[in-house]
């Protein structure tokens, strides 16, 4: 399968149960929000439906993250590669969920990602993966980290919906994640059916009412000390 057709749509109202993730914020990159973040153009709750999967080229998480030191870039989330000390233990959260990441250029739209609209930022959330691109395998806890991530994403935004890759949203220069990510494994984990199936409409209505009451106070991370390996 090629990167630039990778994509899948989550069904609604199948949403997981919600799940807390291994993050915590890359050092200091609050200082970096300014001058790499906009304000979104659309409800930072109701106006999310799409989630981006993006890997780096070669560089380690803080190579990634100088982008957006750079003003040039900025991403949600990092998944830190084999070679690194918090691989298997945790994932940095770069951007908060309610601001707007530079991750997709904004002319940049597929036909089949939110009606073909433009500016796929402002209604999108990103992934970035550290991985050489140069046969470098992603590793199984980072295939899981991606497909928890969504699923987290899922159970949290009610309009949730398309799960895309870079490439297929900017063919022209970019193949990313690239060929040696499992596509089709990431969407069976993150497909996989192990949660309640159909919850009761009014029960998601009040579930997503209560998260999106705590939406604005979760910008603060908990420290993550734990140890997750697959
Ligand atoms: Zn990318």
């Amino acid at each position: 399968m090629h990167p630039q057709q990778y994509y899948f749509t989550l069904p609604k109202f199948k949403n997981p149960p919600i799940l807390s993730l291994p993050q915590a914020w890359f050092p200091g990159v609050q200082e970096y929000w300014e001058g790499c973040t906009s304000k979104r153009l659309y409800d930072p709750f109701f106006g999310i439906n799409t989630i981006v999967i993006h890997a780096t080229a070669g560089h380690g998480s803080a190579g990634a993250v100088s982008v957006m030191r750079d003003k040039k870039a900025s991403f949600h989330w990092l998944i830190p590669d084999e070679n690194e000390k918090e691989h298997c233990n945790l994932i940095w959260a770069c951007v908060p969920e309610s601001r707007v990441a530079w991750h997709v250029r904004n002319d940049k739209f597929h036909p089949d990602v939110n009606d073909g609209k433009n500016k796929i930022n402002h209604s999108s959330l990103s992934i970035e993966l550290v991985n050489s691109q140069k046969d470098d395998p992603f590793s199984n806890w980072q295939i899981q980290m991606t497909a928890d991530i969504v699923r987290y994403c899922w159970a949290k935004y009610p309009n949730m919906k398309y799960v895309v890759s870079h490439a297929k949203l900017d063919p022209g220069r970019r193949s990313d994640p690239g060929a040696n990510f499992p596509w089709n494994e990431f969407k069976d984990r993150v497909l996989e059916d192990n949660f309640d199936g159909l919850i009761a409409y009014d029960a998601q209505i009040d579930r997503f009412k209560a998260v999106r009451a705590g939406l604005e106070s979760t910008i603060e991370l908990p420290t993550i000390k734990g140890h997750i390996c697959y």
